[in-house]
Parts: structure tokens; sequence; C-alpha cells
């Protein structure tokens, strides 16, 4: 199946389980949690035949929300070389929109030249594509995600994570702290303080923002504030393909709770 369609059909079905999961019970009866007062933005976009440009700009002004739009490259999406690249960063451009890339699979930058990717104001990239051993990918944000061992399991994602974020080059990580849904509910008990420290210390060490994901509701208000505490910068995505972008819920909620201020949100520059 095509990833991009494969990962849209997760996202719906999985929307009221991903909610139940990491919304507890106080968080749920709650009111809405207002706009905050600094500028936001919405850097996780993806146009699409429900999303054109045009939309997704009319949709960030009603919302007063910056809109930054993402595409992935690799095989089996349209961004496969330079040309591609540069036709995409140049047809963007017209508009008021930041430009950047989702990366779906490691080693990707080394098929574009570098004087393209400078022209990007930013790229993010998961870490939920993982390698396996006999090749192939492990795409651990699909519901038929199967996980035998959780422990075992952590320890190839951290893994992973770690090659992510030492060697790819990114500037937000997206989708931080994600589980696949057999063992999402055992969130608070896997991600121990030994495994969020060693993420946020390689996030610090590159400067690399964290994207509070809207859609899969990660990662959650504890992770948030020991990214905080570390001085980390944070971006809001929604990963919207549709009218949802643009369109916030639990980033507003993790950004009154967690006290997070404009000096705490990341901006890329626009080139
Ligand atoms: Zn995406």
């Amino acid at each position: 199946m095509n990833p991009t369609c494969a990962r849209r059909s997760f996202l719906h079905t999985s929307l009221l389980a991903g909610a139940a999961l990491a919304a507890p019970r106080h968080l749920l009866a709650s009111t809405p949690a207002a706009k905050p007062s600094f500028p936001v933005a919405d850097y996780h976009v993806h146009l699409s035949p429900q999303l054109s440009i045009e939309q997704a700009v009319n949709l960030g002004k009603e919302r007063q929300v910056q809109i930054g739009i993402l595409e992935h490259p690799g095989p089996g999406y349209k961004i496969q070389n330079d040309a591609d690249l540069q036709q995409y960063i140049d047809g963007l451009r017209p508009y008021p929109v930041r430009i950047g890339l989702q990366p779906v699979y490691a080693g990707w930058s080394k098929n574009f030249s570098k004087t393209i990717l400078d022209q990007l104001d930013y790229v993010l990239m998961d870490a939920l594509t993982l390698p396996r051993p006999e090749g192939g990918w492990l795409a651990i944000w699909q519901i038929d995600t199967m996980v035998d061992d959780a422990e075992e399991f952590m320890t190839g994602y951290t893994k992973f994570i770690e090659q992510v974020l030492t060697t790819e080059p990114i500037d937000v990580f997206g989708w931080p702290t994600f589980l696949p849904v057999p063992i999402a509910r055992q969130y608070k008990q896997l991600w121990t303080r030994h495994r969020i420290d060693h993420i946020i210390d390689l996030v610090r060490a590159r400067k690399i923002a964290i994207e509070i994901n809207e859609v899969a509701h990660v990662p959650d208000e504890n992770f948030i504030v020991a990214a905080k505490h570390a001085g980390l910068k944070f971006t809001f995505g929604t990963d919207a393909r549709n009218q949802n972008a643009a369109h916030f819920y639990y980033c507003y909620q993790m950004a009154q709770k967690c006290r997070l201020t404009e000096a705490d949100m990341f901006v890329p520059k626009r080139k």
C-alpha cells in the first residue's frame, strides 16, 4: 500500500482510540484550552486532493495560524531528485508559508544536492519507519504493528531514534515518543526517566526542536516539561491533509499545562 494512504487511513481509524489512550479522563472532561497568546504555527501540513495550497493558506488566515507545508521525499513519493525538489520549493515560494520536507527513510538526503536542501526552511523527521534486520522497513504507526516483547521493542526503537537524532540533517523531531498501538497504554511505564533524558540529551546536542503532535497526542506532559526545563524548543503539528490543518486541541492544552511561552517555540526562518 502507498505509505501516504496507509498513514492517512491509520490516522482516521485511530483518532478516537488515540485520544482515549493518551488523554487522561480529567483532560477529556475539561473545556478546551484557549489559543496561546503567542504566535502559533502548524508546521506539519500536507497538501492533498482535499487541501490545496490556497485552501491551506486560507485556513491559516482564518485560524490565525502560520502554515508550514511538508512533503515526503524518496521512493514511492513525488520528490525523488533535485529537479523534483526544486520544483516543489519554487511552486510554494509565492505563498506565505514555510516550506519543509518530511523524510521517511534514514539516509534520504544522499539523493539531493546540498545547495537545494539549503533552500528549505526546515526538515521534520520522525523515527517511525524502522529498518528491519532482515531488510525492508517496519512502519510502527500502522495499526497492525505487532510487538511481542515491549522491552525488546523499546531497545531497538531507542537505537533507531538515536540514529535519526545523531545522523540525519533535521530541524524538528516529529511524532516524538509515539508508541505502536499494542503497547501504547504502557507509555508511562516504557518511557522511563532514563529513556526520556537520553532523548532530550540527543536533541539538545544538535539543537533539534520537538514536535507536539496533535493527531498522536505525543509527547506527554511529563516529557514536554522535562524538555522545556532542558531548554528545548517546540513546534505544533496537526499532520493534517484536510480541513484539520491549523486546528489544535491537544497542542493548546499542552501549551497551557506546561506553561509554554513564545520563547519556547521554534520558528524556522523563511529563506
Ligand atoms: Zn506528516
